[in-house]
């Protein structure tokens, strides 16, 4: 679930909340999320925290010293800042990184799947971490050139292509909905097929939605991090609602483990796109 926006707005909070504070001692309860095991995680024990930041959808911790935590949430992880530790019982935490003045950077995550991932590397070799190396340029808050960018996809469908996260990072299944719908264009729209205009509006949607969603979580987002970042969104996961612009009944195609939202009315000429759920239950 975490996008570029909440991802930014999380290190925005957390670096000024853990700047220069000093690790006391580290745990990762969660068997599968630390992926490094050289350096160990205690190498940070007793170091001070230098600065947390974003790239794409990952943070990056880094330690005085020279080295770094790298982190993917995946769907359902979040990283927050208590005052007080966890419980040991708790079966949500990831990483455990507690400060010396008693609080605690937590990564936990909910549900069964363990997806979740840290790494704990050399600063210096942090963005040749495979993770970051094929990384496209961010969405936000300056895109590439979309057209010349999304040429090079061919027919890939544009709601596949701009959660490529190797072609541009940042925009998952949320935003990628969102951003769409603001650009009235096709999620099936083919990626070679944009006229310049089109690239235009579609560049001009990602820096206002994602902006627009960064500004928004300015005012309402606050430490510890709520668990639910209230997402301004209009049209993803509101199938069935009135589009706020036309008014038209937003449509939905079903995917395993997503769904996809658009307005048939601004984005597909009026046409209703086949919804595999529903063609799969009919057969
Ligand atoms: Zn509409």
């Amino acid at each position: 679930m975490p996008e570029l926006p909440e991802v930014e707005i999380t290190a925005r909070r957390l670096d000024a909340a853990v700047r220069g504070a000093t690790i006391e001692s580290t745990l990762a309860p969660g068997l599968n999320a630390l992926k490094t095991f050289d350096p160990p995680l205690h190498a940070i024990d007793g170091r001070a925290i230098a600065a947390v930041r974003r790239r794409g959808k990952h943070f990056v911790v880094d330690i005085a010293g020279d080295l770094s935590l790298l982190a993917h949430l995946m769907s359902a992880g979040r990283l927050q800042l208590f005052d007080k530790r966890a419980g040991l019982r708790d079966r949500t935490s990831r990483l455990l990184v507690r400060l010396d003045d008693g609080r605690e950077l937590r990564m936990r995550e909910f549900g069964t799947r363990q997806a979740a991932w840290v790494k704990l590397l050399a600063t210096g070799a942090v963005e040749d971490d495979p993770a970051l190396a094929t990384l496209g340029p961010d969405a936000w808050p300056s895109p590439p050139p979309l057209r010349e960018l999304l040429a090079g996809q061919g027919h890939r469908p544009l709601h596949g292509v701009l959660r490529d996260q190797r072609v541009i990072a940042g925009i998952g299944r949320s935003w990628v909905d969102e951003i769409l719908w603001t650009a009235c264009l096709s999620p099936f729209k083919r990626a070679d097929d944009l006229s310049d205009e089109e690239a235009d509006r579609l560049t001009a949607a990602m820096v206002e939605r994602l902006g627009g969603a960064l500004e928004h979580y300015e005012k309402v987002v606050t430490l510890p991090i709520p668990d639910k970042l209230p997402l301004p969104l209009e049209v993803h996961r509101r199938a069935g609602e009135a589009c706020p612009r036309c008014g038209a009944t937003i449509e939905a195609v079903h995917y395993e483990s997503y769904v996809m939202c658009y307005c048939p009315v601004d984005q597909t000429g009026g046409k209703v796109l086949k919804d595999r759920r529903l063609s799969r239950l009919l057969k």
